[in-house]
């Protein structure tokens, strides 16, 4: 990204409900910097699923994204009840906008609890993986299953991308917050990544919490966190803590950046019972406007954007939804201020230094972590049955005669009920049943395709996994 006076091409797309008209005011705003943009105007989100497009996404935008490569975007209304997905979620995955980052900081003249810390923090979540791969299953009509998948590129790429901010930022902190304590292959991942990667940035302090102390912590003592890396599904709920600190969805932007294209937008939605009535706030589209500015290389129209939204704040100037006592101004008045602050610098807070950054280029290929040895040490066949424990262990070991897999545990909903240990908890139709070769022996496909044979003579099996061992470590989680 560098500093440039030719003309931008980006993608925009105004989207549902209040969209049209806090877009309308961040390209005003943009205008006023007298930077050139040239924006091409594309439809996302309820017009598309009118039009009986299933996606949400035209093709004429998707060909737009493909050329620009930077999108300015209204919030996109997901129709309840139709079977539609939602068009943002197909636009993150469709051009793998990896990270989610969320900045905050205390805004000038908003009173919340924390006002006077001076909090100035961002929470960069990984966008694509994790729960959110919405990869789901019915076991049993009563037991549901989400597959977590954490890979180990994709905590690579989001701690490369982690630091590289901070970088560009001059922050001084990162925080990388996982509940590895419990899941320790899929949150582990992302711990171990951070600590490998930690030692290349040294002017930059990394440090590893427990997601659910940083929830605490965020609420006792924010000022303490600079930069928080984080999974998809925590990064989700920790981000809108933070927005919460600093006094709302209102003034929070955001960006979802891949390593091809990036898409700035405001964290809250359409808010259509505002919608056309000129009273929407357009703080967080607007610095969402200015974070996108600064990814293009115009960081100093960027930056007399976030200055002008300051100052416009510093002289009580308010949206109806932040009024209060004081008089209540109109999305266009309140977008003629900032235009007219152009120039103007906060008396409260000052812009960052940014240094340009750019971000890891995406391969191409299909990636992979080799190991040198691998073996399979034994199987998991997950069963239906309302049969109490000891009866399920009798049935499946009287069909075992012969095979050379012997019943090691079962467990339901992950604790251990046999070998008998005297846990008690109530029970459900779903066992996880491991199985281990006799002494000597190797697993075998065929073993395995044998054994399920075995099984489906007593049970319903619904889900199998390999136990498997990766240059010589037990990869899988132990029997508790
Ligand atoms: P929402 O649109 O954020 O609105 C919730 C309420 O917050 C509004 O009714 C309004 O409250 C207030 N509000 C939000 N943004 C505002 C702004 N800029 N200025 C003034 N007030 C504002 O959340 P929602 O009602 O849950 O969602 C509505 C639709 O938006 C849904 O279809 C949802 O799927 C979609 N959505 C899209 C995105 C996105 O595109 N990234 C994100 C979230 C939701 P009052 O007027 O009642 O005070």
């Amino acid at each position: 990204m560098h500093e440039t006076s030719t003309t931008k091409n980006i993608t925009v797309i105004p989207g549902d409900g209040i969209g049209p008209e806090v877009v309308n005011a961040a390209l005003r705003i943009i205008a006023a910097t007298g930077i050139k943009i040239n924006a091409e105007i594309h439809e996302a989100g309820a017009k598309a699923f009118q039009k009986g497009i299933e996606s949400g996404v035209p093709k004429d935008t998707q060909e737009s994204i493909d050329r620009t490569r930077v999108v300015l975007k209204g919030p996109l209304e997901t129709p309840l009840g139709k079977g539609n997905r939602s068009a943002n979620v197909t636009l993150r995955k469709m051009f793998e906008t990896f990270a989610n980052v969320r900045p905050v900081r205390e805004i000038p003249g908003v009173r919340t609890p924390y006002s006077g810390r001076k909090l100035d923090l961002v929470v960069v979540r990984e966008n694509v993986e994790d729960l959110y791969a919405g990869i789901e299953y019915m076991q049993t009509p009563g037991v549901a299953e989400c597959l977590k998948i954490i890979t180990k590129p994709g905590c690579e790429k989001i701690t490369r991308f982690a630091f590289e901010f901070a970088r560009s930022e001059q922050r001084k902190r990162i925080h990388c917050a996982t509940k590895s304590n419990i899941m320790k292959l899929t949150e582990g991942m992302l711990q171990r990544t951070f600590e490998a990667i930690a030692p290349q940035y040294p002017e930059i302090e990394a440090k590893h919490i427990l997601v659910d102390n940083c929830a605490h912590q965020l609420v006792m003592r924010p000022e303490q966190f600079d930069v928080i890396l984080t999974t998809n599904m925590n990064g989700d709920i920790i981000s809108d803590l933070t927005s919460g600190l600093t006094g709302g969805l209102g003034f929070a932007p955001s960006a979802n950046i891949g390593s091809e294209v990036a898409m700035f937008e405001a964290v809250h939605g359409s808010a259509p019972d505002i919608a056309g009535r000129n009273l929407a706030n357009p703080a967080a589209l607007v610095l969402s406007a200015a974070m996108m500015l600064r990814y293009i290389g115009e960081g100093k129209a960027a930056n007399d954007i976030e200055q002008a939204v300051l100052v416009t704040f510093e002289q009580g100037i308010r949206t109806a939804d932040m009024a209060g006592d004081t008089p209540v101004c109109s999305t266009t008045q309140f977008t003629d201020t900032v235009i007219a602050n152009l120039g103007r610098q906060s008396q409260t807070a000052s812009s960052r230094d940014y240094k340009a950054f750019r971000m890891p280029a995406s391969e191409g290929t299909v990636d992979y972590v080799e190991a040198t040895t691998r073996h399979t040490v034994g199987i998991d066949v997950f069963v239906e049955s309302t049969d109490m424990p000891l009866q399920l262990v009798d049935k499946i070991e009287s069909k075992l005669g012969g095979s050379p897999f012997k019943l090691l545990s079962v467990a339901n909903r992950g604790t251990a009920v046999y070998p008998p240990n005297g846990t008690r908890g109530s029970l459900v139709d779903h066992y996880r049943c491991r199985f281990v070769p006799g002494e000597g022996s190797d697993v075998k496909e065929s073993d395995i395709v044998d054994l399920l044979q075995r099984v489906s003579a007593v049970y319903t099996w619904m889900h199998v996994e390999k136990l498997q061992q990766f240059d010589g470590v037990d990869v899988f989680s132990k029997s508790r």
